[in-house]
């Protein structure tokens, strides 16, 4: 699994709406990517912080915005290996 699907498949970890298959491999790809796990702590947090507030669901702007803030922290150097695909523009 890449940080790209990894990341895609989030939000419906979280809301536990994930096949167990793929529920395992997002677990097993978060092991090792330190920045997928820090999104998936942030992600919690947030919804731990918007469910307190009201019943709505993650507004679909910071969702976004939380998505490009880590494929952004992936395309820097230093990042995840997995996450550079064809170096530096
Ligand atoms: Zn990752």
């Amino acid at each position: 699994m890449t940080c790209k699907e990894a990341i895609d498949v989030l939000a419906d970890y979280i809301e536990s709406s994930l096949t167990s298959e793929l529920a395992e491999e997002l677990e097993r790809h978060l092991l090792d990517c330190a920045p997928c796990r820090a999104y998936l702590r942030t992600y919690q947090k947030t919804r731990e912080i918007t469910g307190r507030v009201g019943r709505a669901p993650m507004p679909e702007e910071m969702r976004e915005r939380l998505r490009q803030f880590l494929l952004d922290r992936l395309r820097a150097p230093g990042g995840s290996p997995e996450g550079r695909e064809s170096g530096p523009a």
